[in-house]
């Protein structure tokens, strides 16, 4: 019995709790000029604190009136009205309504004083001194009122939100030239197997090249975080534990890739029993992966999974996302479960709850590829979610089943 109780034979729920509660939020804040800040994650809530926008503008090249002035006006009976000034966007007018007259106006202008809409040009005589209004229209058409996108003092983008392109448009639209974020979660990576060669190496007899670090670190970058540390070690002991710790003082979370089984050469139980690092699970009721490790290091968290490539993958999208939420407060972070139908059936019957590859399409969700062996990811390009079957259960078209789904 651990400090955290049971250390195996647990469910991924109590997993993921464990996870939570011994990940503390690390990752401190700092301030980014809002051009570098795309895919970071904000540390506070961002208030707009002035309308947008601020003023009422025309959405139209065309002539500010009052609607009551155009009273009538029809191609063959126009209503004529005296121009009294010409505004470009970013231009303000000296001007404010008299009766009768108009104010020739382009896109994006401030509406003048009184003027309570813009006649687009198409529906005047486009006249200079006097113009010719076409078409009758109501009050505020072709007007942006104050505050039409947001209003000063509402909320742009929370805190704990991933800044996309909307989020970068919203804080740029209120002013914030700088935004308070997150520091970019600092990932190590140890791969482990003396079988392993780094791909534009030749391969010798025996050997494969590593493939699941290239995959965890393109996933680490693609979620706005930093490889830190990178490191292929074969399997010895002294080896893995010099670059764990190498690790573990470059990055604030460590991934371990191989040697978590119970195989003559699986040493990593080993070597974070060697530096005292406290497991919080070893084995969880789930397939793929059951023997993946999840430990802290003076408040740093390893994550150790097996080293066959889908496996690996399960256990890291499982387990890494889960942790980076609670490091970078993100809820956001996290893999959404979602509950849906079976488009195809999954007649395996298992006797471990298990993820499968599926696909989401058209509101189901359709198990990928024949195999499902954990040693075996060319089939995952089709995938964009993990369907969760419960063990003993097989699937039917048609039957209830929550999917995992890809964050990217
Ligand atoms: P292990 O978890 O060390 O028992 O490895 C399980 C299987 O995954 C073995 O067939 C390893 O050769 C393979 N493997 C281990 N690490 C990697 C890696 N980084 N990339 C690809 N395959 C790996
Ligand atoms: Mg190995």
């Amino acid at each position: 019995m651990g400090r955290y109780g049971d250390l195996t034979g647990i469910s991924l729920e109590e997993a993921l709790s464990r996870i939570n509660g011994a990940c503390k939020d690390t990752c401190e804040e700092m301030v980014v000029p809002l051009g570098e800040a795309y895919g970071m994650i904000t540390s506070r809530d961002h208030v707009s604190g002035i309308d947008v926008p601020s003023f009422p503008r025309s959405a139209m090249d065309g002539y500010a009136v009052r609607a009551s002035d155009t009273e009538g006006a029809r191609p063959d009976r126009p209503v004529p009205l005296k121009v009294i000034d010409e505004i470009n966007a970013g231009e303000v007018s000296r001007f404010s309504y008299s009766e009768g007259t108009a104010v020739r106006i382009m896109t994006g202008a401030k509406i003048p004083e009184g003027y309570d809409s813009v006649v687009k040009q198409e529906d005047t005589d486009q006249g200079t001194a006097e113009v010719l209004i076409h078409q009758e229209i109501s009050a505020y058409m072709n007007y942006c009122p104050v505050g039409e996108n947001m209003a000063s003092g509402d909320m742009a983008v929370p805190a704990g939100t991933r800044i996309g392109r909307i989020e970068a448009g919203l804080l740029a639209g209120c002013g914030f030239g700088e935004v308070h974020v997150r520091r970019p979660l600092r990932v190590g990576i140890v791969s482990t197997g003396s079988e392993l060669t780094r791909p534009g190496e030749s391969l010798a007899e025996g050997r494969i090249y590593n493939s699941i670090s290239y995959m965890i670190a393109s996933s680490v970058r693609s979620l706005g975080f930093e490889v830190s540390y990178d490191r292929l070690c074969p399997d010895e002991e002294d080896v893995i534990q010099g670059a764990l710790l190498e690790a573990l003082d470059a990055s604030d979370m460590v991934i371990t890739t191989g040697g978590v089984s119970v195989g003559n050469k699986d040493l990593i139980h080993g070597v974070l029993d060697d530096i005292g690092a406290h497991k919080l699970f070893y084995r969880v009721s789930l397939s793929p992966g059951s023997p993946t490790v999840f430990a802290v290091y003076e408040d740093k968290p390893i994550l150790c999974l097996s080293g066959n490539p889908f496996a690996a993958l399960v256990n890291f999208d499982l387990y890494f996302h889960e942790a980076a939420a609670s490091i970078m407060a993100a809820p956001c972070l996290k893999l959404k479960r979602e509950k849906t139908i079976a488009g195809a059936p999954y007649e395996k019957v298992n006797k471990m709850r298990r993820i499968i590859r599926g696909r989401y399409e058209g509101g189901k969700a359709y198990p990928v590829g024949k195999k499902n062996r954990s040693s075996v990811f060319s089939d995952m390009t089709e995938c964009n979610c993990y369907m969760d079957i419960p063990a003993g259960h097989t699937l039917s078209a048609g039957d209830a089943v929550e999917i995992l789904r890809f964050l990217s």
